[in-house]
């Protein structure tokens, strides 16, 4: 039986040795039953391929495949092809970005943003496709205010999204007041929260810089308190983010997507202490 809402996400590998890697941690993660694998796409299409035969294969070990799709840079016809593509690999679910666009590329093509691009898949396909989009708890970092990011959180969710998983958060509470206020405009699609194992402070740190997830700046100077340490900090981050997914699934949260880093370990060893695995 599939665990609802417990999702894994992958990148797509560049390499022999990396394609490898995925598989194992693929194999590791498929015992514990997700409901689906996601697999990221490089904004401009810069994965396209890659991202395709990513899911295929997780199509054909058994499992629901859902890629992303960002549409910045991209023309109408591109985005018709991929979701051609995706019909005929039995593709069922697509997570529907607008994506950032790469430093160099000027054009930002036919999309402006990710709710035209739930729109134009709709209108393409119909019903066909489960379409997941993107959520910001702690505000995306280019929204004018908080009230306008969720305003435009909700032109998604009109537009035809089905659910959401949100940016990566150590703040439970921010969380919590944004399922709140998108209760407040009628939205009653799940919002999942998306967790991010620390398995590396210095990533973790640019990510988040980049991002615009906070991270809390206790954790900040106890993290940076640990040095080289790094299993000190992978203990501390383990203990903190299983603490932060007992909140979130207590609090009523609809389930949990792992950013994986494509590494089972991290997500395995959260999984374990929070029983989801019995
Ligand atoms: P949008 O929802 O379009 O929002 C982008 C910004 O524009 C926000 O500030 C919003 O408030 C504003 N806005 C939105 N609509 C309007 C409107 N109609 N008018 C005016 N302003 C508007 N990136 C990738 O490149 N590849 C991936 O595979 C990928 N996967 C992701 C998965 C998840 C779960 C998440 C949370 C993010 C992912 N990203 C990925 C990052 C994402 O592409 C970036 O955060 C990007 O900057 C915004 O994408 P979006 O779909 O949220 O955009």
């Amino acid at each position: 039986m599939r665990n609802s809402h417990i999702s894994f996400e992958f990148f797509p590998p560049q390499t022999h040795e990396g394609v490898e890697k995925l598989t194992n941690a693929r194999r590791q993660l498929a015992a514990l039953n997700p409901e689906f694998f996601s697999v990221t796409f490089g904004a401009g299409g810069s994965t396209r391929d890659r991202t395709l035969e990513t899911v295929t294969q997780i199509k054909a070990e058994g499992f629901e495949a859902a890629p992303h799709l960002s549409c910045v840079g991209s023309t109408r016809e591109n985005i018709r092809a991929i979701l051609n593509t995706y019909r005929d690999a039995g593709i069922r679910r697509i997570v529907a970005l607008r994506g950032d666009l790469p430093s160099g590329m000027a054009t930002a093509g036919e999309f402006q943003y990710a709710n035209e691009l739930v729109e134009f898949i709709r209108n393409e396909t119909g019903e066909h496709f489960h379409l997941e989009v993107a959520a910001y708890p702690e505000i995306h970092p280019q929204a004018r205010s908080a009230r306008d990011d969720l305003l435009n959180f909700k032109r998604k969710i009109d537009a035809g999204a089905n659910s959401a998983i949100t940016q990566y958060f150590y703040n439970a509470d921010s969380y919590f007041h944004f399922v709140d206020e998108c209760q407040k405009l009628g939205i009653t699609s799940p919002i999942v929260p998306g967790i991010m194992p620390i398995v590396r402070y210095s990533q973790l740190a640019r990510f988040s810089d980049t991002c615009g997830a906070e991270i809390p700046r206790w954790m900040r100077k106890t993290m940076e308190g640990y040095g080289d340490d790094n299993e000190s900090i992978q203990a501390f981050g383990r203990e903190l983010v299983v603490k932060l997914c007992e909140k979130l699934l207590k609090g009523g949260a609809p389930g949990l997507h792992f950013y994986t880093l494509n590494q089972a370990l991290p997500c395995i060893a959260i999984y374990q202490q929070l029983g989801l695995s019995k």
